[in-house]
């Protein structure tokens, strides 16, 4: 298939489908016009990468030359960047596709896209339930067959999360694997981007692409990356030891899931693999670290949007002071649960309360990585269900905001010690018929062997 085909074949499906899935937020209209310039290329007879040609989602965290980049939010309604992510320059050399940018919950806070400011995105597997969040629309876009990958942003699970309630592949790599360049940052020290695909080597391949050494982002990794690809194809599991976190595999997580988990491991454990039990005992203060760690950033992240230097100006009857602007536009441009946690982040940093909360979650984090060194002098891999529950019908967490944060309990461990996890398809769950996701986690840079298990699966 030529690149316009490919880009033609799923254009025509989003036009299909997208209107009741949502995924996206907006539709590339430069998308043919990209597509023909590559088979130009290729007739030409250019050099072109795999993933010449492919179409290609673009989370709408990530900032893209030209097209709404609005991370979800009103606030940054008609905003149009004067430049590309450098994952999304990445996939455009790489000549790759994008044909959008996905929906997701506002400032990819949450868990199911029901906190987008421009409604939520469906599960093309139940309309009636959640994609998953933050990257609900880029996983649903994949699940429903209206893009082959996506790139996502994972900050406590928002990619695997997704990947695990869309029947997708989603990996956060290690932090400063791929570089934040341009992605709409939340919590810097948490944020990675990442891929969304159907298969384990589409993973990898996009991998390759968007991963190595950017200038422009200071905490990005400066050493060269092995073929993440390469690690699909050879996929061996002999002599590997999977590690199961025994804290994360308790009856807090629904039974069809566990299932699902235990047999995936059986059928690792078939081919060679040595399953043992390790203990993580501080992955349950997780979340508590998260939830002051997270809010703190996206406070002062966040104290960038001012109505003076991007998108939404309120002016209150037409005039004001700047304060008066400023607050305005903040009251009408962020939604209630971006407003929470800025007021949970400034609270935790104020110079009375900054040990009590700020520092605790600091020490949490520090014992949090503790458990990850000590786990992973015994095992090579870590595995773990990637979510509590299937996919959750809409409303069902949305008044309880504890409830919904309870769903990044296996995923908030890797952003808060840095380290690469990958969601993979492990089946549906018996009870409801709908996917389930076993997750691995891997030391600092060793984003090679989650391929090499997630492979090994496939
Ligand atoms: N659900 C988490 C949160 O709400 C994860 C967010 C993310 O990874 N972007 O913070």
């Amino acid at each position: 298939v030529s690149a316009v085909e490919a880009t033609k074949a799923h254009l025509d499906r989003i036009s299909a489908v997208d209107g009741a899935v949502h995924a996206f937020l907006h539709v590339n209209e430069q998308a043919l016009e990209t597509a023909a310039e590559i088979d130009r290329r290729r007739a030409a007879g250019d050099e072109l990468g795999p993933l010449a040609g492919v179409p290609i989602a673009v989370k709408d965290v990530l900032v893209t030359e030209g097209m709404p980049s609005t991370s979800g939010s009103r606030i940054l309604e008609g905003w149009i960047p004067p430049y590309d992510a450098t994952p999304v320059r990445k996939v455009r050399e790489a000549g790759m596709i994008p044909l959008g940018k996905t929906n997701m919950d506002e400032f990819a806070m949450g868990s199911s896209t029901e906190h987008s400011a421009y409604g939520p995105t469906h599960n093309p597997w139940d309309l009636e339930r959640i994609p998953g969040g933050s990257g609900g629309g880029s996983a649903a876009a994949v699940a429903a067959f209206e893009a082959p990958l996506a790139l996502g942003s994972d900050t406590g699970g928002s990619i695997r999360q997704p990947a695990h309630v869309t029947g997708t592949v989603g990996i956060k790599p290690t932090y400063g694997g791929v570089s934040r360049y341009g992605s709409i940052a939340l919590a810097s020290s948490l944020d990675q981007v990442g891929p969304v695909s159907r298969t384990v080597l589409d993973a990898a391949l996009l991998h390759d692409v968007i991963a190595g050494h950017d200038p422009h982002d200071q905490t990005s990794i400066p050493d060269p990356w092995p073929s993440m690809a390469d690690a699909v194809r050879r996929a061996d599991v002999s002599g590997l030891r999977i590690g199961v976190v025994k804290e994360l595999d308790s009856d807090g997580f629904q039974a069809g899931v566990r299932q699902r988990f235990h047999e995936a491991l059986d059928l690792l454990a078939a081919n060679g693999a040595e399953i043992v039990e390790v203990s993580a005992p501080n992955f349950e203060y997780s979340i508590a670290a998260y939830y002051l760690i997270l809010p703190a950033e996206a406070s002062s992240n966040l104290a960038k949007f001012d109505s003076v230097r991007f998108g939404l100006r309120v002016t209150p009857d037409g005039g004001g002071t700047v304060e008066e602007v400023m607050a305005a536009t903040r009251e009408a441009g962020f939604g209630p649960e971006v407003k929470r946690r800025i007021i949970l982040g400034t609270y935790a940093l104020s110079a009375g309360y900054y040990d009590a909360y700020y520092g605790s979650a600091q020490k949490v984090r520090t014992l949090v990585q503790q458990d990850f060194a000590n786990a992973f002098a015994e095992v090579d891999v870590l595995a773990t269900p990637t979510a509590p529950t299937t996919a959750f019908k809409f409303g069902e967490k949305l008044a309880d905001p504890l409830a919904m944060y309870l769903n990044d309990v296996a995923t908030i461990p890797a952003n808060l010690a840095g380290v690469p996890g990958i969601s993979v398809p492990s089946g549906l769950a018996p009870e409801d018929g709908l996917p389930v996701g076993i997750q691995f986690l891997a030391p600092a840079r060793e984003d090679a062997r989650l391929y090499n298990v997630g492979g090994a699966l496939e």
